[in-house]
């Protein structure tokens, strides 16, 4: 018997090439074959909901901020690019709450510009300086975080410099489930910082025009220029006084929690959404 291999030349391939040819429409599956995708990055990009916003996690909440993206039926009211800068506004917030840890006045520096840059305030040459910075944050951090025998700090220390990278490049957030820094400023601050830039994105809250009157928009400027946030209760006032009474403003504006760039009611205030 001949076992040994049969090399498929001349007119013997040209045999084999016309019986392929011939079998290679049936054996292909047909489209209603064809499983529908259900790999868990699609699931967890598209399918998130209101439910698994309010399920404080703050990875699935920026999941949820992806599906706002891509689905054309929620993104009607807030935009990538809204989407982008608010979350380019989160990380540098997560940035100033680990200020004093940051690597190097460099860092703070870069993310003063982003900060800058997410408003559109930042000059070209400051911006393109920053972004320079940006590539060596990125190798350092990606260098120290190949290495698994390295002290809790310097650990640390490389994923305050990935949330810097984070906040200069927001639309990978939005693209990757997992890896994302972070995990260096506490899981409850994230949550507050994404509830007090978003508030719940699946129900947006509006304000009459006619409520934000000269002195509503002068002070909220101010407060949003100067990082005066404790004048927000006396925004509340303000605003009550023109006639505003939607109890999430007020409470928001009256409430206990801390206040950043990218705070949903100055946004809403600002016309910056
Ligand atoms: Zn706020």
């Amino acid at each position: 018997m001949f076992t040994g291999r049969v090399r498929r030349s001349g007119k013997l391939r040209s045999v084999w090439h016309k019986r392929e040819r011939k079998r290679r429409p049936q054996d292909l599956p047909t489209i209603d074959a064809v499983p529908p995708t259900t790999s868990l990055v699609t699931r967890s990009r598209y399918n998130l909901s209101e439910a698994d916003w309010l399920c404080r996690s703050p990875d699935t909440m920026i999941q949820c901020l992806a599906t706002l993206t891509s689905d054309r039926l929620l993104s009607f009211h807030m935009t990538t690019q809204a989407v982008e800068r608010k979350l380019r506004l989160f990380y540098c917030a997560c940035c100033r709450l680990r200020w004093a840890a940051l690597p190097s006045d460099e860092a703070r520096q870069t993310v003063e510009v982003i900060e800058r840059h997410a408003d559109g305030a930042a000059n070209r040459d400051e911006w393109a300086a920053a972004r320079r910075r940006i590539l060596l944050f990125e190798r350092a951090a990606r260098r120290l975080g190949r290495v698994w025998l390295i002290p809790p700090e310097m650990r640390a220390t490389a994923d305050l410099t990935g949330l810097i990278v984070e906040a200069a490049k927001p639309h990978r957030s939005l693209q990757c489930v997992y890896g994302r820094a972070g995990w260096s400023v506490d899981a409850t601050e994230r949550i507050a910082l994404l509830l007090e830039i978003f508030a719940n994105p699946f129900h947006p809250i509006a304000v009459e025009p006619t409520h934000i009157t000269g002195t509503v928009q002068a002070l909220a400027r101010t407060i949003y220029s100067e990082r005066m946030f404790d004048l927000m209760p006396i925004l509340a006032d303000a605003l009550m006084d023109a006639g505003c009474g939607t109890p999430q403003i007020i409470d928001h504006c009256r409430g206990p929690a801390a206040h950043t760039r990218g705070c949903w009611v100055l946004d809403l205030l600002l016309g910056k959404s």
